[in-house]
């Protein structure tokens, strides 16, 4: 392998009774790739598996970026945003100082396939009013065999309409089997995941279940995505801040965490709750001690 390049392996996560997902970001060997700090790739799970489903839960100082391949999800805020995401759509919800949101996976007889990530927001857009954006009209990129949706920051003169607040790219490449190449910027570090079936990715050969980490300093990336298969490709400017990350707030100190745990724990501070009407809040696990901010 190019001594530059770093095969990390995911790990399988319980999210839920019966539920598992691959956890590809954060690991012990990377935690980010620029912004980018969280990343779940979950499914493909039979349709009427259940449990999948997530009630009312917490977020601060993050996006969350849910993308699918198969099923689909509804999404419901405290801001009052009501939203179905199908394959091809971006949900990008933004948390800023606090928001709440619920995901219920809908009858679907293909089941339910995707990914869901985390964009950690900087010191300067950590406090924004929460909102939510979906975004089901993003740029396709057809060109010399590369075949690729453009879900967030620019590529080959196209920019998605997703707002983000540090420098990003995220692009799910289809399968055509030739080799292609994709300009890459030479600042951004990059990471690719497969999603379904194999790649060739500089050379290497890559399998769901592991990332591949790029580290800044290349102009483009020569790859052969298999007939069928999927990639999802990560870019981002190396993210200079450190962080907190506990349950599902991302913080910088453990004071601000605690102040999130106590405020979820009274319904407070995470928007208007009552447009879950008296479904129960999922608990925050209790706060073990002092987390280290990396
Ligand atoms: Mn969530």
């Amino acid at each position: 392998m190019s001594a530059d390049l770093e095969r990390i392996p995911g790990r399988s996560e319980q999210i839920g009774p019966g539920s598992h997902v691959t956890r590809l970001l954060p690991t012990r060997l990377r935690r980010r790739i620029g912004a980018w700090c969280f990343l779940d790739h979950f499914g493909p799970v039979p349709a009427g598996a259940g449990g999948m489903s997530v009630g009312p839960h917490p977020h601060v100082g993050l996006q969350t970026a849910s993308w699918l391949f198969e099923g689909q999800i509804h999404h419901l805020d405290s801001v009052g945003f009501s939203q179905v995401i199908r394959p091809g759509q971006l949900n990008l919800m933004t948390a800023g100082r606090g928001i709440a949101h619920s995901e219920d996976v809908g009858e679907s007889p293909r089941g339910l396939h995707g990914v869901q990530l985390w964009i950690a927001l900087p010191d300067t857009a950590r406090h924004v009013e929460p909102t939510f954006a979906h975004h089901h009209d993003l740029p396709q990129i057809t060109q010399g065999g590369l075949r690729a949706t453009l879900v967030v920051g620019e590529l080959l003169g196209e920019r998605s309409p997703a707002q983000v607040f540090t420098p990003l790219l995220m692009i799910e490449l289809l399968g055509s089997g030739d080799l292609t190449e994709v300009p890459l910027r030479l600042h951004f570090e990059h990471g690719l995941v497969v999603v379904k079936g194999h790649a060739e990715i500089a050379g290497e050969p890559l399998a769901p279940g592991e990332l591949l980490y790029l580290p800044p300093g290349r102009d483009r990336l020569a790859l052969r995505v298999g007939p069928d298969a999927r990639v999802i490709l990560l870019g981002g400017e190396p993210f200079p801040e450190t962080l907190l990350m506990g349950w599902n707030w991302v913080v910088r100190t453990n004071d601000e965490l605690r102040a999130a745990h106590e405020a979820w724990a009274r319904g407070e501070g995470h928007g208007d709750l009552s447009v879950f009407g008296d479904r129960p809040r999922v608990p925050a696990p209790p706060l073990r001690g002092p987390l280290k901010a990396r």
